[in-house]
């Protein structure tokens, strides 16, 4: 095992192939500083892009199911962490269901940027940059451009809801579900996952 950090590279079994995850358990934190150098370099060609909202998975310990955020062109950044409206799942995630990724996004006029607010709309709460495992953005080359969309998509089964939209991410998109999970093992263990 001695020197087969010298031998990692993103093409040898693919970065996040549970084979490497298994069997070199030595290299688990060089995994994990690059998963953290690669999202927050990610975070911050998004800030400063257009791109408004955009969405993010992050765990968070004791919780086994994804969890998601949302960023807007008014979260305020720091090095370590990042104001964000968390989202709450459309229905109560039972225990195990890793793949549950259907959230609430409450309705623009429920939502409040403003900081040290007391009123009663949802206001930003600091996430960890750390707990960031996946950023729910496509890039996508257009010409020269590269252009950047959110890859979370509206649920039109609830387009009647008042108080709140559902988003989902669409079948197209659960193989990013394999990444988070490989990511979220090396950041907070191996937890069951059903798919
Ligand atoms: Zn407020």
């Amino acid at each position: 095992m001695g020197s087969f950090n010298l031998c990692l590279n993103a093409n040898f079994l693919g970065a996040w192939s549970d084979r490497i995850l298994a069997v070199t358990e030595n290299i688990q934190p060089t995994v994990k500083e690059e998963v953290e150098a690669e999202i927050d370099t990610l975070l911050d060609i998004y800030r400063r892009s257009q791109l408004s909202p955009f969405f993010v998975l992050y765990v968070r310990k004791g919780c086994d199911s994804p969890s998601v955020a949302m960023l807007t062109s008014q979260s305020v950044w720091n090095n370590r962490s990042v104001k964000a409206f968390i989202l709450q799942h459309n229905i109560p995630v039972p225990t195990g269901e890793f793949n549950d990724t259907s959230v609430r996004v409450p309705k623009s006029s429920l939502l409040c940027a403003s900081r040290g607010c007391n009123c009663l709309k949802q206001h930003m709460e600091k996430l960890d940059k750390k707990l960031i495992l996946h950023i729910l953005v496509e890039e996508k080359q257009d010409g020269r451009d590269t252009v950047l969309r959110s890859v979370f998509a509206k649920d039109d089964q609830y387009k009647d809801q008042k108080d709140y939209s559902v988003f989902h991410l669409p079948k197209s998109q659960m193989q990013f579900l394999t990444t988070f999970n490989s990511r979220r093992i090396d950041t907070v263990g191996d937890l069951r996952m059903h798919v």
